[in-house]
C-alpha cells in the first residue's frame, strides 16, 4: 500500500502539506525526519515529517517526497507538541515555529545562500556533483541553492550541499562573521618508523635542492620539538606548518609524494570538551539556605516558583545548588538570560562548578556550531545545563527537570518580530510543563504578572531580602536637573553632585557606571542645520546609522542606502550622528576626566561575541575606570568595585506611552542601581530627573517595590490591562491605504458584533508602514478568566470571513498575542 507522510514546512502556511513516498524510501522515513520536498513551481525545501499514514488527501494530487536526509529524529515527541502549543497560543502558523525552532543548517531550501569554505582539503574523494558545485562556488563564492541548481543544470542540489555542509567545505551564510572554530584540522607528521640522526641527515642530502621543502621540513622540526625528545612530538597542523615555514601548499604536497611526511585527521571538536577541573560549589548563607529549602517546598505543590530576591542577594548562588540537585537526579537543565551580554559572566560562574556539562546556545556562536549541539542533545550524551537566550527553548532535551528563568522581568524574553511572537518565560513554563519539569523564576523587580501569580498562590514565592554579606542597598541620591538647568549649572547631562561623585570615586580608583536610557532608539543620522532625518521610502520609519559601515540600513525591510555627503534638504553638510546618547556620553565624559579610562557599551559596541566579553572582562579586571551604557549595563552584571552609579535621565523612561512604561521604570532603575556597591561596600546611586516629585522615582529611591505593585495593579484593573486582561494585537496590512482603511473598519465592525466593548480601533501604529505596505492595528482585550481558545477561535473565524471576501483578497492579517 502506497504510504503518504504530513510535512510541516517553513512557510506561513496553515495546514500540514502531504507528500507520497516511494517505496525505496518508504521504510526509511520516521516522524521527526528531515525530508526534500518539492513546492511550488520549482523550489525545494526542507521540511519535518509530521505523521505517517495511507491516506491519500482527496483535494490534491500529492508529489513525492525528493529525498530524506535523516536517519533518525531530529526532534522528540515532545517538540511537536511544543510548535502546537506555541502556534495555536501565539496564533500563528507550525512553518513560522519550524523557522524559528532551527538552526539555519538544518533547515536547507531554495533560497539558502552557500558560502565557500577557502580553507577546506579534502581527505576522502568528492562525488562528481560535489567537486562540480565546489567548483561553481570556488569561482563565485556565495551563491543561492536555486542558483546553483541553475548554473550546474543539476535538480535537487539539497542533498549534496547537505553532505558538503557535513564535510566543511561550505556553510551557510550568516550575517555576522563569526570566529569559526573547524572541528577537524589536518596534522603532519614524518612518514617513517626509522628515527635518529642518520636518517634525518640523509633527508637534508635529499632535499638539498628543495629549498622551500627543506624549510618545511626544517619547521616541522622545530614545531614537533623533534631535536628536543623524539618520543614526546608535539602534533602540527599542516596550515599553520605552511604558513609559519612561508612555503605553499605545492611545496608541501611535493614531501607527501615523496613519503616524507604525511597527513592526518584530527577531531578537534568545535564545542569546548576539555574537561575542566571543577571545584565545589560555594556553601550557601543561611538565608540562602533557607530559600534554597524553600523553592524545594513549594515544588512539592507548584509547578512554578519566583524567587524574589534583592540585586546580590546570591539568586545566582542558589540557582547553581538547584542546578547540581536536578542533575544528580539524572536530570537536565535549561538556564535562560535575556541577553548575551549576560551569558559572559555566568558561564564563568558555572564552568567553575559544572565544567563540561555546560553547553552555551545564543546567536552569537556560528550557526555550524549551533548545529552540533541540536545533534548533541539528541545524542545520549546531551549537555546536563544548557545556557541560553530566549531561543534556546526550542533545543531538543532527553530529561528536562528543571528551567530557570533569570530577571524574569525582561522584555528581551518577548519575540517581536517575526512570528512566532512568544514570551520564553511563559513558553518555558509550558515547556516544562510536558516534561514534568519545574520552572523558577528569580528577579530583584519582578514583572507585575509573575508576583500577582505568586501572591494569588498560583506560583510559589520565595524572597530573599537581604544582600550577601548583608552589605546595604545602594544610597539613591535624586537630582532635580530642570532646577540644575534653569540656574545654568549643568555641564552638558552632568550635574555637579554626579562629577563630583564621579571624581571621588576616581579617586579612591572605584569604579563608576552611567547609564543613558535609549529604549526603542537606534542611532540615527540628523541634519544640524534643519533637522532633516534620512527615512526608509519602502517604511515609515527613520534609517539606522551604522557606523562601521558608514551605511545606512533600515531595520524593517533591510534596504540599505549610502550616507549622502550633504542634507538633501538645506544642503548643509553637518550631518551628526545622534546615536545611542551614549557615544555623546563618552565624548563629554572623556573631556571632564582626561585620565580616566573610559568604555561604552551599547549596540554599536557590541556586534561581535569577543566585543561583549572584552569590555565585560576589562572591567572586571580594572582596566576600564568608567562604563557608559545603556540598559545592557543595567543587567545582572556582577562587578566588584563599582561604588557610583549615575542615571542620567529618568525622564525618557517615565515618558514612553506604553502601560507598562512605570513599571519599567522602576526595573530599570532599580536593576541598574544593584550595580553599585556589591561587594564591600554599601554603593551609591545618583539619580537625575526633571520630574523629581514623581512616584516612581520616590518608589525606586526606597527600593519599594510592593508599593509600585499595589499603584500599577490598580491602574491596571482600572484601565483593563494584563494581568486582568489579556491583550491581542490584531495587525493588518495591505499596499493601498484607503483599501487598508476600509478593511480594518469592516473587520473591527465584525470583531465587534462577538467581542462587543472588548474590541479598540483600528488604529495606526507607531510605525503605519513596513515594506510598502500599510498596517492598522485592532486590540482585542479579554478577561483573564475567559476562554483563550474560544476568543483565538473566534478570531481566526473572522479572518476567514474577511479574505473569504472578494474585495479583501489582499488582506494580510497577523496576531500579538500578550504583545508586551
Ligand atoms: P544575584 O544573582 O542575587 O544578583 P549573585 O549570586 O550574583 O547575586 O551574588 C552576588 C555576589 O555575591 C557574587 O559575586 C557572588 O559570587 C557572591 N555570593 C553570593 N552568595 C555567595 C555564597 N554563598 N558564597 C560565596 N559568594 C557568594
Ligand atoms: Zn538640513
Ligand atoms: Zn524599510
Amino acid at each position: 500500500m502506497k504510504k503518504f507522510a504530513d510535512v510541516i514546512l517553513p512557510l506561513p502556511l496553515r495546514q500540514l502539506f502531504t507528500y507520497s513516498l516511494h517505496e525505496d524510501i518508504a521504510e526509511n522515513v520516521q516522524i521527526g525526519c528531515r525530508v526534500i520536498v518539492p513546492f511550488g513551481r520549482k523550489k525545494f525545501y526542507t521540511a519535518i515529517v509530521y505523521n505517517i499514514h495511507y491516506c491519500a488527501p482527496e483535494a490534491y494530487e500529492t508529489k513525492e517526497i525528493t529525498t530524506v536526509l535523516d536517519a533518525n529524529p531530529i526532534l522528540f515527541p515532545v517538540q511537536f507538541k511544543f510548535w502546537e502549543w506555541i502556534s495555536s497560543y501565539y496564533l500563528c502558523t507550525q512553518g513560522d515555529v519550524f523557522k524559528a525552532a532551527l538552526p539555519s543548517g538544518l533547515k536547507l531550501e531554495s533560497e539558502t545562500i552557500i558560502e565557500y569554505n577557502p580553507d577546506f582539503e579534502s581527505t576522502s574523494p568528492l562525488s562528481d556533483r560535489e567537486q562540480l558545485l565546489l567548483s561553481l562556488l570556488e569561482k563565485k563564492p556565495e551563491q543561492t541553492v536555486s542558483l546553483l541548481e541553475k548554473e550546474s543544470g543539476l535538480k535537487n542540489l539539497l542533498p549534496v550541499i547537505k553532505s558538503l555542509l557535513d564535510k566543511e567545505a561550505i556553510f551557510v551564510k550568516e550575517e555576522l562573521k563569526r570566529n569559526y572554530q573547524p572541528k577537524m584540522e589536518l596534522r603532519t607528521r614524518l612518514n617513517n618508523n626509522v628515527k635518529g640522526e642518520v636518517y634525518l641527515q640523509k633527508l637534508f642530502d635529499d632535499l638539498a635542492r628543495a629549498p622551500k621543502q627543506l624549510a618545511l621540513l626544517m619547521k616541522y622540526l622545530e614545531l614537533s620539538q623533534y631535536l628536543k625528545d623524539v618520543t614526546q612530538l608535539k602534533e602540527v597542523s599542516k596550515k599553520e606548518l605552511i604558513r609559519k615555514a612561508e612555503a605553499s601548499p605545492a611545496a608541501f604536497n611535493g614531501l607527501v609524494e615523496k613519503k616524507i611526511f604525511e597527513v592526518y585527521r584530527h577531531e578537534i571538536g568545535r564545542l569546548d570538551s576539555s574537561s575542566h577541573t571543577t571545584i565545589d560549589l560555594n556553601p550557601l548563607n543561611e538565608n540562602q539556605q533557607q530559600a534554597y529549602l524553600q523553592i524545594l517546598d513549594s515544588f512539592k505543590e507548584k509547578n512554578v516558583c519566583l524567587l524574589h530576591g534583592v540585586t546580590s542577594s546570591g539568586k545566582t548562588e542558589v540557582y547553581i545548588h538547584l542546578i547540581e540537585k536536578t542533575i544528580k537526579e539524572g536530570k537536565q537543565v535549561l538556564y535562560l538570560l535575556p541577553e548575551i551580554a549576560l551569558t559572559t559572566q555566568i558561564t564563568e560562574r558555572l564552568k567553575r562548578v559544572f565544567g563540561n556539562r555546560l553547553g552555551i546556545y545564543h546567536s552569537k556562536f556560528s550557526d555550524a556550531e549551533r548545529v552540533e549541539i541540536w545533534q548533541k542533545q539528541l545524542s545520549n550524551e546531551g549537555y546536563d545545563i544548557i545556557l541560553g537566550v530566549r531561543s534556546s527553548i526550542f533545543l531538543p532535551f532527553q530529561n528536562l527537570g528543571l528551567v530557570i528563568v533569570d530577571e524574569e522581568h525582561e522584555n528581551t524574553y518577548k519575540q517581536y518580530d517575526p512570528a512566532p511572537r512568544y514570551h520564553a518565560r511563559n513558553a518555558a513554563i509550558v515547556l516544562a510543563s510536558f516534561y514534568g519539569a519545574k520552572t523558577l523564576l528569580g528577579t530583584a523587580t519582578p514583572s507585575v504578572e509573575s508576583y500577582f501569580n505568586a501572591t494569588n498562590g498560583k506560583y510559589g514565592l520565595v524572597e530573599l531580602n537581604e544582600r550577601y554579606k548583608d552589605i546595604e542597598l545602594p544610597e539613591i541620591l535624586s537630582v532635580d536637573i530642570k532646577e540644575l538647568a534653569r540656574k545654568k549649572r549643568m555641564s552638558g547631562q552632568f550635574s555637579p553632585v554626579l562629577l563630583a561623585h564621579i571624581r571621588e570615586a576616581l579617586e579612591r580608583k572605584e569604579q563608576v557606571i552611567l547609564f543613558q536610557n535609549r529604549r526603542g532608539f537606534a542611532p540615527m543620522i540628523e541634519c544640524k542645520t534643519c533637522g532633516w532625518v534620512p527615512r526608509c521610502k519602502n517604511c515609515d520609519v527613520s534609517l539606522t546609522y551604522h557606523k562601521g559601515m558608514n551605511q545606512l540600513t533600515c531595520h524593517y525591510c533591510g534596504y540599505t542606502y549610502q550616507l549622502p555627503r550633504s542634507c538633501p534638504a538645506c544642503e548643509s553638510v553637518e550631518l551628526i550622528n545622534r546615536g545611542f546618547g551614549t557615544e555623546k556620553v563618552e565624548d563629554d565624559i572623556k573631556a571632564l576626566f582626561p585620565q580616566a579610562k573610559i568604555a561604552r557599551m551599547d549596540m554599536d559596541t557590541t556586534r561581535t561575541r569577543t566585543a561583549y566579553e572584552k569590555i565585560i572582562a576589562d572591567f572586571e579586571q580594572g582596566k576600564t575606570d568608567i562604563l557608559v551604557g545603556t540598559q545592557m549595563v543595567s543587567k545582572g552584571l556582577d562587578f566588584e568595585r563599582v561604588s557610583a552609579v549615575g542615571i542620567l535621565n529618568a525622564d525618557t523612561m517615565l515618558n514612553y506611552p506604553d502601560f507598562r512604561s512605570y513599571e519599567r521604570a522602576f526595573q530599570l532603575m532599580a536593576q541598574v542601581s544593584g550595580r553599585a556597591g556589591r561587594k564591600n561596600k554599601r554603593g551609591l546611586v545618583i539619580l537625575q530627573t526633571k520630574s523629581i516629585d514623581h512616584p516612581i522615582i520616590n518608589q525606586v529611591i526606597h527600593n519599594d517595590y510592593q508599593q509600585m505593585y499595589t499603584a500599577q495593579l490598580a491602574e491596571r484593573q482600572m484601565f483593563r490591562y494584563p494581568p486582568y486582561h489579556r491583550l491581542v494585537y490584531v495587525y493588518l496590512k495591505n499596499r493601498n491605504a484607503d483599501l487598508l482603511d476600509t478593511m480594518a473598519r469592516t473587520m473591527a465592525d465584525k470583531l465587534r458584533a462577538i467581542f462587543g466593548s472588548r474590541i479598540l480601533g483600528p488604529d495606526n501604529p507607531p510605525v503605519a508602514r513596513i515594506q510598502s505596505l500599510f498596517i492598522k492595528k485592532i486590540i482585542v482585550k479579554i478577561e483573564n478568566n475567559a476562554s483563550m481558545e474560544k476568543a483565538r477561535t473566534l478570531l481566526l473565524q473572522v479572518q476567514k470571513e474577511m479574505v473569504e471576501d472578494e474585495r479583501f483578497k489582499s488582506l494580510i492579517v497577523y496576531y500579538d498575542v500578550d504583545p508586551y
